[in-house]
C-alpha cells in the first residue's frame, strides 16, 4: 500500500467486521488504512455480501457410515467483491 499523501509504503491496513453478514442480511466491514510516516488515516466501510443459503447435500454414494449432521460452516467468508484491490 502506498500512502496517497507522502507516497511512502508505510500503510497499515486494519480490517474490522462491524456487523457479521447473515443469510438474510448483509454485513459491514471497516477498513482502516493508517500511514506510519505522515499519520494519514483513512477509513472506508464496505458491505459484506449476505451469506449464501445452505444448500442441501445429497450423498450419492450408498455408504452411510457417519450419521452426524452438523452443518458445514463456510470458513473465512472473504469472498471477493467490493472491487477494492487487495494486494498484500
Ligand atoms: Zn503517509
Amino acid at each position: 500500500m502506498e500512502c496517497a499523501i507522502c507516497q511512502e509504503l508505510t500503510i497499515t491496513r486494519t480490517e474490522q467486521v462491524i456487523q457479521q453478514p447473515t443469510i438474510c442480511n448483509t454485513g459491514s466491514q471497516e477498513i482502516r488504512d493508517r500511514c506510519h510516516c505522515c499519520g494519514n488515516e483513512s477509513t472506508q466501510s464496505i458491505i459484506l455480501p449476505a451469506l449464501p443459503p445452505p444448500s442441501p447435500v445429497y450423498s450419492s454414494s450408498s455408504q452411510s457410515s457417519s450419521t452426524s449432521s452438523n452443518s458445514s460452516d463456510f470458513g473465512g467468508g472473504k469472498s471477493g467483491g467490493g472491487g477494492a484491490g487487495e494486494d498484500w
